[in-house]
């Protein structure tokens, strides 16, 4: 569900300034809102220039994330970014962003962190105003489109949010780790390839 504020903004609409970007950047590397700023060695709050054209929205830090402080800097973040070349988008072009923006100890999702970072990504998208949004694994998806499917039904096929038309993947974690979603995987990207070629008007 969209935070307060959040819930008639489509993305596309909004209007970001290189300062107001800034500021809401200091404002979440400051954040001790919630219990996971204690264990965290950086705040994770985006990879990509200030207007991408498509924003991949992952879900929380990792080890080298957190040591970094940036995005999807690991394994998985190699396979996001093969998948991303392999789709034809530059990489100026695109964005990286968590749904949490602090590491949850053993990686393991934490739903409470994820609200209390959700004010946060709403207003990422309200700045970066991206023309599509592609969701990495399940806890991005139902964040973006509270009503699609679960997962496996739903990666590959593009499903309507709040915020605009989301295009789900699986977590690019899921192919390293299994033949099936390797395959599924290569599958969905030929999919998102056609469904960034299609007209903005016609993506949901
Ligand atoms: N997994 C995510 O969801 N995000 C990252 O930044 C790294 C791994």
């Amino acid at each position: 569900m969209a935070a307060p504020g959040a819930r008639e903004v489509r993305i596309g609409e909004g209007g970001a300034s290189g300062a107001d970007w800034e500021l809401l950047s200091e404002e979440i590397a400051a954040c001790t809102r919630c219990p996971l700023h204690r264990g965290r060695t950086h705040v994770v709050v985006y990879r990509g220039g200030l207007h991408p054209t498509v924003l991949f929205v992952g879900e929380a830090p990792g080890k080298d994330e957190d040591r970094l402080g940036l995005p999807f800097v690991g394994r998985a973040g190699r396979v996001l970014d093969r998948a991303i070349a392999s789709v034809g988008l530059e990489a100026e072009t695109v964005g990286i962003v968590n749904l949490i923006k602090c590491r949850p100890p053993s990686n393991v999702f934490d739903a409470a962190a994820a609200r209390t970072c959700r004010p946060f990504l709403d207003r990422q998208l309200v700045l970066l105003r991206p023309q599509r949004l592609v969701s990495l694994g399940r806890h991005a998806l139902h964040t973006l489109a509270p009503s699609a499917p679960p997962i496996t039904q739903a990666a590959g096929f593009a499903q309507d949010g709040p915020f605009g038309a989301v295009f789900p993947l699986l977590h690019p974690a899921a192919p390293m780790h299994a033949p099936k979603y390797a395959a599924r995987w290569a599958h969905d990207l030929t999919a998102l390839r056609a469904w960034l070629a299609l007209p903005s008007t016609q993506t949901s």
